[in-house]
């Protein structure tokens, strides 16, 4: 078993913790309108991100993880935060936290809310990948959603090719 904290300091721990032990969003979306998944081979974690979008805004989130706390806190975080967002407000984020991970302080007013409790890894540079997983994840499903149509779902896109 990895110790999943040495990475974070004392002030943050429980708050990531809470999150790795009760991931928020984990519940399957009835019809969710993109997904994607995504892999970080360096550690081994998967993640499942699923949006059910309002036109421009992310109505309802699915995050399915399996992997190290970091990632699994990163997830349920990405949960919590992206209801009620538009897709630029959802870009504005990802960029903030990756700022954020670079030890930078993330520009404009932005509210991080618990991601802020991730901003330790940013001395682990290989636990980076990590906590950005379900946010590249996200990101790809935001663009395969721009792109649009059969594109959209991962599932979908294979029953086409199996029809030939
Ligand atoms: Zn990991």
């Amino acid at each position: 078993m990895e110790k999943p904290f040495a990475e974070l300091d004392a002030l943050y721990r429980d708050v990531v913790l809470d999150h790795y032990r009760s991931p928020r969003g984990r519940e399957p979306l009835p019809a969710p309108d993109v997904q994607r998944r995504g892999f970080n081979p360096v550690c081994g974690d998967e993640v499942l991100v699923a949006l059910a979008m309002d036109g421009d805004v992310v109505r309802e989130v699915q995050v399915k993880s399996r992997g190290c706390a970091i990632s699994v806190a990163s997830g349920s975080m990405l949960a919590d935060l992206l209801p009620g967002r538009t897709r630029g407000e959802a870009e504005r984020l990802i960029e903030a936290f990756r700022a954020l991970l670079r030890g930078e302080e993330p520009a404009g007013d932005l509210d991080l809310g618990d991601l802020d409790a991730l901003r330790g890894v940013a001395r682990f540079p290989v636990r980076i990948k990590c906590a950005m997983l379900p946010w590249m994840t996200l990101r790809e499903s935001l663009r395969a959603r721009e792109r649009g149509g059969e594109d959209a779902q991962d599932a979908a896109a294979t029953t086409e090719e199996a029809r030939g």
